[in-house]
């Protein structure tokens, strides 16, 4: 038995003023077949490092393709994403005759001229490998679940968890799955339910951990093999974004149609109920500094990098310097020139420094202050549950009570080493911001007394009918009152 894997994945946000070239995969994840480490997957690539783990065992061959990746940023470079989309097809092509498929992929990637990157990816790696090579692939849910995609795959598998903790849980399941096809004991249908609605969905609250909770406990019983919510990526003007529910069944098609329409309808139901409160950045500080215990984490979701904004706006800086808070610290702030301004100075240094406030309009204004660089690392990584993240040169720079963290490769706060990595120790502060949507639970909710979500003025607004989509399916929620959910494949 012979099975490929390979990875092209980014989540493009068409709104953001930076560009993705090949330059941010290279940054991020470039690896060619046999190059990729041994020791965690990397972003979308939890397939390829779950099967090469299980290959000599259930008995199949890998054939290893490339795996790129890169942070969340505007619209891929068409001439760049050509490319890597056609070296992994020559390497399928050389690969053949093939049983099997497992693409890791992101799902919410639009480069130039290609809005559906994944469906143009599937549809043509389907017309080299032919109809009876089973494709299975993995999605993050922040996907565009396009029809295009379901008809040229066979099974598809998201994550469940909002932090992505279960990369890796879901690759093994999308494994399983693939190898149980092709030895004859499944015959995967899938049913594709559209709830017509924009919305977002962190599981470490009540209602959504309910829910997925319930769609896990349907698998594996039933003739149900798979149950996966998409949440959508509501920072893109793409035609198909919008919440959907995914069922694949054991051959009985009624059996998915009347479970994804069930799910459906529950996930319908849940509208404007799954988010959590946001408070302004004066009011989210004030209440971060007033509680009694410690530490508070304070997010900054509106300029989360994993959403393709630029991580540099000042907004809850400036808050926290007004405040004059003490034993706080903040990160990431995306500044390369910053970060080599820090090591041209030295540890210790004092020196006036401008940072942040670079990108666009949505960034604010640079921070000019005296800084004191208290420490200096280089080529960071930060874990991100069983992943691992490059956050590139750091500097960890003082103003007053608060210190903060500027990086060099734009990323979101994941695991605890963000601050770690320059010796700040994230359970001695009172205050602790993050720029993050809410991956940032996974390592910071165990260790915050409270959790406070803001609402900056950076570029990923909450309120949806703030964007100005031009090219999005309507009637959708909450841009239109009235919908019209339904199955659709
Ligand atoms: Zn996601």
């Amino acid at each position: 038995m012979r099975l490929f894997s390979a990875t092209i994945a980014t989540e493009t946000n068409t709104f953001s003023p930076l560009p993705t070239s090949i330059d941010g995969f290279k940054e991020s994840v470039f690896l060619r077949p046999g190059e990729h480490p041994e020791d965690a997957p990397r972003m979308c690539t939890a397939p390829l490092f779950v099967a090469r783990q299980r290959a000599a065992a259930d008995g199949f061959t890998l054939i290893e393709g490339s795996c790129f990746a890169a942070s969340p940023a505007g619209s891929v470079n068409r001439a760049d994403y050509e490319f890597m989309r056609d070296e992994v097809l020559e390497q399928l092509r050389a690969a053949l005759p093939l049983d099997g498929i497992l693409f890791g992929l992101h799902g919410a990637m639009v480069a130039h001229g290609y809005d559906d990157v994944e469906g143009d990816l599937l549809e043509r790696a389907r017309a080299i490998v032919g109809p009876k090579c089973v494709i299975g692939v993995e999605y993050d849910p922040h996907c565009h679940m396009t029809l295009k995609r379901v008809r040229n795959a066979d099974i598809i598998i998201c994550y469940k968890e909002f932090p992505h903790t279960d990369v890796v849980d879901r690759a093994e399941d999308l494994l399983t799955l693939v190898l149980r096809t092709l030895r004859g004991e499944v015959k995967p249908v899938m049913s594709l339910y559209d709830c017509r609605q924009i919305g977002s969905y962190p599981t470490t609250l009540p209602l959504m951990r309910g829910f997925v909770d319930r769609m896990t406990a349907l698998e594996g019983k039933d003739g149900i093999l798979s149950v996966s919510a998409i949440h959508c990526f509501p920072y893109a003007d793409v035609k198909e974004l919008t919440g959907r529910i995914l069922v694949v069944a054991d051959g009985d098609k009624a059996k998915a149609d009347a479970l994804a329409t069930r799910l459906g309808e529950e996930f319908v139901s849940m509208r404007g109920k799954t988010m959590p409160e946001f408070f302004s950045p004066k009011v989210g500080v004030k209440t971060g500094i007033d509680f009694n215990d410690a530490p508070v984490v304070i997010a900054d979701p509106a300029d989360n990098a994993g959403g393709g904004a630029p991580s540099d706006n000042t907004t809850i800086l400036r808050e926290l310097m007004a405040a004059d808070a003490q034993d706080a610290a903040i990160g990431p702030i995306w500044d390369p020139i910053a970060v080599k301004l820090c090591f041209d100075g030295g540890q210790g240094a004092r020196f006036p420094l401008r940072f942040g406030g670079k990108i666009g309009p949505a960034s604010g204004q640079p921070v000019d202050a005296m800084v004191e660089v208290t420490a200096l690392a280089r080529d960071c990584w930060q874990s991100f549950g069983p992943t691992k993240v490059t956050l590139g040169d750091c500097a960890a720079v003082r103003i007053g009570g608060i210190d903060i963290v500027l990086i060099t490769n734009r990323t979101q706060a994941l695991g605890l080493e963000l601050f770690t990595n320059l010796g700040i120790d994230p359970l001695t502060r009172k205050l602790l911001v993050v720029k993050s949507t809410n991956h940032f639970m996974a390592a910071f909710g165990p260790i915050a007394k409270k959790v406070i979500y803001v609402e900056s003025d950076a570029p990923l607004a909450r309120d949806y009918t703030k964007l100005t989509y031009t090219k999005i399916q309507r009637p959708i929620w909450p841009l239109d009152a009235e919908t019209t959910p339904g199955l659709i494949f």
